[in-house]
């Protein structure tokens, strides 16, 4: 690879970014690190247009860091619901406790001590860095991988060791180490808004004439992966179940999705089929083996969904009343819906909340037995 070709890609990069990129976002600019290192951490994983309305959540509520660590974690994690991916919260809380506890209140300066944050690994590193201090490092995520990739013509799988040492070699020679904000600003734009993903704009791009992938065809090509990502199903029964205004919940354990949220005491079948049978044939024998005396039994009409970005889950909800509260279930708490709403809940369960719930409500001391 020649020299030229990076020179020529800085410069152009620039340029487009100068005269044409009018891509608009809060924490563009930014010189604040609360700030910058909060837009970061909403980030991963996340597009900038679903982040949008969380960092200014999270602004509005925590306008500063000091503030944000001494916010109990529940409220911070209740503010983050619907984000997905919550060891990021608990990360983000974590940090935030630690700098403001810990560290007098000051954000690390370098780029090392800022990689040794909790939930930081070295793409944020380099973008506090190079954002908040102008440090000269490189930003590597998906959108640098697909430019970098396509106009080199590399087709080195960007999850390999080897792949991320050529790329991250590659980022750091093209970086203006002098404007290393703006030029990492200016790739994560370009990546997002003209060598996207699916359909790049490569007839209007300011770097086609020496872009390896436009003019060898080879675009949908690159960047190459070495192993692809499996989806897994899960499926779910969950128990909405009611004693006088009160709701059974239960925390969900780590290391699984939904770390430290709330959820609906529940059963997770193997596969479609005895979740199927599950919901036809046993919800009225697991209520009763947990000794609910049940008064009420009904189930959802329809299966709810969520898309996460490994795993599938589908559930269906069964709504019991009981009598008592049962005699064997530690770990439920019992709740009334207006402290159930003040408590983080994985998006699905919201779904279910919002949908099956008036029909309990509509339930009195007076209800027919039915269905039990
Ligand atoms: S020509 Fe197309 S593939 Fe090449 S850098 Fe531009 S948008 Fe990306």
């Amino acid at each position: 690879m020649k020299m030229d070709q990076r020179k020529y890609f800085r410069k152009k990069l620039l340029f487009w970014h100068k005269t044409i990129n009018n891509r608009q976002l809060p924490w563009k600019g930014e010189k604040d690190v609360y700030r910058i290192w909060l837009s970061e951490i909403i980030l991963q994983q996340t597009r900038a247009e679903q982040g949008l309305k969380y960092y200014e959540r999270f602004l509005k509520k925590y306008p500063t860091i000091g503030k944000l660590a001494n916010a109990p974690l529940e409220e911070v994690y209740k503010l983050w619901e619907g984000l997905g991916y919550y060891n990021r919260c608990r990360n983000l809380h974590a940090t935030a406790r630690k700098i403001v506890f810990e560290l007098d209140g000051v954000f690390p300066q370098t780029f090392e001590s800022i990689l040794d944050l909790k939930g930081i690994g070295p793409y944020t590193a380099a973008a506090i860095s190079s954002f908040a201090y102008d440090l000269p490092y490189a930003v590597v995520d998906g959108n640098v991988f697909r430019v970098l990739s396509r106009f080199f013509g590399i087709s080195t799988p960007t999850d390999t060791v080897k792949g991320k040492r050529e790329f991250q070699y590659l980022a750091q020679e093209c970086l203006d180490i002098k404007k290393s904000s703006v030029y990492n600003q200016a790739i994560m734009d370009f990546g997002a808004t003209v060598c996207k993903p699916d359909v790049p704009l490569c007839n209007s791009c300011l770097l086609k004439e020496k872009c390896v992938a436009f003019n060898e065809d080879i675009i949908d090509e690159l960047p190459l992966k070495e192993k692809r990502t499996k989806l897994r199903s899960r499926w779910f029964v969950f128990y909405i179940i009611k004693q006088g205004n009160k709701f059974a919940i239960q925390k969900r354990e780590e290391k699984d999705v939904w770390a430290n949220l709330y959820q609906f005491p529940n059963t997770e079948c193997k596969n479609e089929k005895e979740w199927q049978r599950q919901i036809k044939n046993n919800t009225s024998a697991w209520l009763n083996s947990n000794n609910l005396e049940i008064i009420y039994r009904s189930i959802s009409a329809r299966a709810f969904r969520q898309q996460l970005s490994h795993q599938t889950i589908f559930a269906r909800a069964v709504l019991a009343e009981t009598k008592t509260f049962g005699e064997k279930n530690l770990q439920w708490e019992w709740k009334t819906i207006n402290e159930i709403r003040k408590l983080p809940f994985p998006k699905i369960i919201n779904d279910l909340l919002k949908e099956e719930t008036a029909e309990l409500f509509m339930l009195n001391d007076a209800t027919v037995k039915q269905n039990t």
